[in-house]
Parts: C-alpha cells; structure tokens; sequence
C-alpha cells in the first residue's frame, strides 16, 4: 500500500517519503500529510536546499525543526482519525502543526518564544492553513480552557511527565512526551483509561529541552 503511494509523490519529497517508508513509517494517512505540507516553507530561506533531508535544522533562537521521521513516528502513534481535539506543546516551526491540521479536527499549539510564534503563524498561513488557534506561554501547564484533549504530542524533552497535561487528557486520550535529561530522553506514551493512565516508554530521543513550571529551569 505505501509502494502505492510512494508512487504518486514527485519531486524533492519523494526521496524524503521514501526513507520514511524505509525507516518504518507506513501509515498512508501520515505520509499523504507529508506530501500536501511543503516542508520548506517552515525552515528559514538558507536552508531551503536541505528541507526534504531527514535531519533536524535550525530556526534561530537555539531551537530547531524536528526530524521529520520524528514527527512521523509520532503521528503514526497517535494514529488519528480526523475528528480529535490535539493540543501540542512546542509549536517550533509550525511544520507538525500543519501535518496535525490535516490528521485531526481541531489543532491547538503553543510556543513559549513569541518570535517563533510568530514566524510558525506566517509559515502556517503561506502554507494557506489558518484553522490552527496559537498561543505564546508556558505549554507545560496546558491549556484548561479548550481541553480535554484527544491527544497531547510533545515537541521537547521534559524531565518527568507533566501533571497538568495528564489532567488535559481526555478518556481514550494519549499523550506523547520525551522523558529523560537534557541530552537523551525517552519518547513516553500515556494513555487515560476510565480507571486511571497507562504508561509505555518507546523509542530514544534528543530534544532541545521543554522549559516551564513542569519542565526544565532556564
Ligand atoms: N515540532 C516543532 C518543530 O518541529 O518545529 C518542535 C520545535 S523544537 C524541537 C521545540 C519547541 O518547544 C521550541 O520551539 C521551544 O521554544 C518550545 N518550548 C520549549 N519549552 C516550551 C514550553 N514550556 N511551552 C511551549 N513551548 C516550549
């Protein structure tokens, strides 16, 4: 099936759907998202020549856009079907945010940068999505007014999880998290049962680090 939609994808991000496939990525869903967002509207001009590589790159201020493998890996986890409510934490570029826009009903984001806030809002709309309602604040407390949440993805790596962002999740709900040090964490999945959370520790990460009440100090 991905054979058959590999098939479809023409220029500069073929290659990058193609190594997705490679590297484990087979929902079909994920990587139509991957076709429809141009990633290169969502990393700074310079490097445009090195948007379809699965890397990591700078967007100024000390942070970066994540691997696009990353994202994937994520969004295939959370495997949405288009009606959920998704809050994320890290709004960074804006490049999962516009994947998310075409995967779930209702797209949340925060950034604690106002200038990368402000930058993923400009990218998100030459990208013509404007459903995305942003903040600028500390993600690690949530956002109480428009939970609960369906699925809560976290862009950065915090030292535990964060209480009130397992508070903001809905029954059935899941939250993805990187738990660990500054250098190395772990990607975590929390689901809330009716009863309580589940909890499963995946793949190893590196993510600049998540820095709020709930999260890293300065
Ligand atoms: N998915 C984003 C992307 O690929 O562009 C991730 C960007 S970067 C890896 C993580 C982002 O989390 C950074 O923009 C950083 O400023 C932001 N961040 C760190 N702590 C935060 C917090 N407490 N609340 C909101 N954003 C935070």
């Amino acid at each position: 099936m991905a054979d058959l939609v590999i098939a479809q994808f023409g220029g500069a991000r073929r290659r990058l759907i193609e190594e997705l496939v490679e590297k484990g990525i087979g929902d079909v869903s994920v990587l139509k998202a991957f076709d429809d967002v141009p990633r290169h509207l969502f990393v700074p001009s310079g490097l445009h020549h090195r948007a379809y590589d699965d890397a990591p790159l700078p967007i100024g201020f000390g942070q970066t856009i994540s691997q696009p493998w990353v994202h994937a890996k994520y969004l295939q986890l959370l495997a949405l079907t288009g009606t959920e409510r998704v809050l994320e934490i890290g709004t960074g570029s804006g490049f999962q945010t516009a994947l998310l826009t075409r995967l779930a009903g209702q797209v949340f984001s925060i950034e604690r940068i106002p200038e990368l806030a402000d930058e993923a809002r400009q990218s998100l709309q030459s990208a013509g999505i404007e459903q995305v309602v942003q903040r600028v604040g500390d993600g690690t407390l949530g956002w109480p007014e428009h939970g609960p949440f369906d699925a809560i993805l976290v862009g950065a790596a915090s030292p535990d999880l964060p209480g009130p962002l397992l508070d903001q999740l809905a029954v059935g709900g899941q939250l993805l998290v990187p738990v660990g040090g500054r250098d190395e964490q772990s990607l975590v999945r929390v689901r809330r049962t009716e009863t309580g959370f589940t909890r499963s520790t995946l793949d190893v990460m590196r993510f600049v680090p998540l820095i709020g009440t709930y999260g890293f100090k300065e």
